[in-house]
């Protein structure tokens, strides 16, 4: 089969800049030799960047705290009209943004466009939520008296961001922050800085547009240590950090110390149940988008398949045939489904992986072989790969942020759920069954122990409507849809006494 060809690294900068240009973004402003903007695609350089010292970090969140101090006092549906005017910009924009995406991040077209499209509907989601910010009324226990509570602005948000969901996180938080009040100042991940100057570019525009206080968000460039900066800036209230679980034991307890809040979205270690009831074309299908799509780097990617003894034979046959036709390559080609790995530490790290699988006993069933190497030898794409594992060792119990698909077997469903839950990471999990103890069963208390608990779904695909986030080592935080917007507003208990009388709660009596 001849090698499908790759788009030339000349090509990609030139629709980088021209994606870039069409949303505003003033490249010329940001060059430097402090960054390297990086194509996954070919794996080379794209543009040199300069990174925020310090004291830019300190300077862009005081102007956040400017505008803070005049958006917070702007009615809630009126920060509504800035955010209903970026989900506008970002649809007329979103074939730009979406090159970026795939430019930076290697993802498909389709999970590229779909990334986007989370953002409008996130901004949609926000939208609505503008005239929706309840507080409860309660029923006081003292007459003449009334108990409500009332929900106002925070502060300036930071939110840290990770490569692998490089604009539609960032989203989540700034379209939620900026109807409650909020102003952001983001850090993406220095692997991905291009994304974030067009998305930025293209909320300030809107900013201009809605009349809203310049400094509503603010976008810093660098590593690491830029993030430290705005995680221990005591003028920052909140924190939204989503990354490895490496960064969120790092970032949770400095924010802690200054008593501060956080919302840590943290790594995975997904899995779904295979019942003996379960449909297995559902199965196939599910399981091989979840556990290779965007080449195994979401967080919720499928990275273990605990399947009943009696089926699975059946389905590791199918997935590996499954596997073998997966085709992988130029994320750009619209027949691509398996694009590039992020860099050569993540290969490096899936190779591991398979060979500690291996020495544990794993057979590997198929891939886990480097591809096109020949045609783009700076670029990491890889065949995804599943190991049949005779037991839950400490490999299998680790998050390897690459296409790994682990399958174990169990005899009874108690045993499917403690191996299940028997990981130190609770993001998404899954069941399929077409029996509706087994799924009730799952969904119970005892269940599964994760922030995401499926039915005759795969892990990954999450919409925005429900809140995000997962448990254990996944950091507990929770973003996007229902009441995630608490986390960004602070509540203020109200009595009001219109008796005219004192009267103490709890019968306390007090009087001379
Ligand atoms: P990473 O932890 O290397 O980096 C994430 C971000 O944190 C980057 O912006 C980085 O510069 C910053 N950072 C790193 N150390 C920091 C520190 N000490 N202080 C402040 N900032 C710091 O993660 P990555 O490789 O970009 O992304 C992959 C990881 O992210 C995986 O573990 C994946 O599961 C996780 N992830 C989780 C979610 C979720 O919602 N739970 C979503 C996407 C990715």
């Amino acid at each position: 089969m001849a090698t499908p060809a790759l788009s030339s690294t000349d090509d990609i900068r030139t629709r980088a800049e021209s994606a870039l240009t069409r949303c505003g973004a003033q490249l010329a402003a940001y060059k430097g030799d402090a960054l390297t903007a990086r194509t996954p695609i070919t794996g080379a350089a794209l543009f040199g960047l300069r990174a925020d010292t310090p004291a830019d970090v300190d300077r862009a969140v005081e102007a956040a705290g400017t505008a803070f101090r005049a958006w917070r006092t702007t009615p809630a549906p009126v920060r509504g009209a800035l955010v209903k005017r970026f989900g506008e910009l970002l649809t007329e924009h979103k074939q730009d943004v979406a090159d970026l995406v795939t430019i930076e991040a290697g993802k498909i077209r389709s999970e590229a466009l779909g990334e986007v499209q989370e953002m409008i509907d996130v901004c949609d989601f926000a939208v609505g939520l503008s005239r929706q910010l309840y507080g409860r009324t309660m029923p006081s226990e003292r007459p003449g008296h009334r108990l409500m509570e009332t929900w106002h602005p925070l502060g300036v948000v930071g939110v840290i961001s990770a490569f692998n969901f490089p604009v539609a996180v960032w989203a989540w938080n700034t379209a939620i922050a900026l109807v409650c009040g909020d102003t952001v100042v983001w850090k993406p991940s220095e692997l991905t800085p291009l994304t974030a100057l067009a998305c930025t570019a293209l909320l300030d525009r809107a900013i201009a547009e809605t009349g809203a206080p310049a400094g509503l968000g603010q976008v810093l460039l660098g590593a690491a240590d830029v993030g430290e900066r705005l995680v221990d800036s005591p003028l920052v209230p909140l924190v939204s950090a989503t990354g490895s679980t490496r960064m969120g034991r790092a970032v949770g307890p400095r924010v802690a110390a200054r008593f501060g809040r956080s919302i840590l979205e943290l790594g995975g270690n997904n899995a779904a149940v295979v019942t003996p009831s379960a449909d297995l074309d559902l199965v196939v299908n599910a399981s091989v988008f979840a556990a290779a799509g965007t080449a195994g780097q979401r967080c919720t990617t499928l990275r273990r398949l605990i399947v009943h003894e009696d089926v699975a034979d059946t389905v590791v046959e199918r997935l590996t045939s499954a596997y073998r036709r997966l085709p992988i390559g130029d994320p750009f080609r619209e027949d691509t489904l398996v694009g590039p790995l992020i860099n050569e530490s993540s290969y490096t790290r899936m190779r591991t992986a398979l060979d500690r699988a291996v020495e544990d006993g794993g057979t590997l069933c198929a891939g886990g072989e480097r591809q096109l190497a020949e045609a783009a030898p700076d670029a990491h794409y890889v065949r995804p790969a599943v190991v049949r594992m005779p037991a839950q060792t400490a490999v299998v119990r680790e998050e390897t942020f690459a296409p790994v698909l682990y399958v174990l077997t169990y005899r009874d469903l108690d045993e499917a759920i403690r191996l299940h839950n028997d990981v130190p990471q609770g993001l998404s999990s899954g069941i399929f069954t077409a029996d509706q103890n087994e799924a009730e069963r799952f969904l119970a208390p005892d269940g599964a122990d994760c922030g995401i608990v499926n039915v005759n779904i795969g892990t990954s695909g999450a919409e925005i409507g429900g809140a995000f986030g997962g448990e254990k080592e996944t950091g507990g935080g929770r973003e996007s849809g229902s009441d995630a917007w608490r986390s960004y507003m602070r509540r203020a208990t109200n009595t009001v006494n219109y008796s005219g009388q004192v009267a103490l709660a709890q019968g306390v009596n007090f009087s001379q």
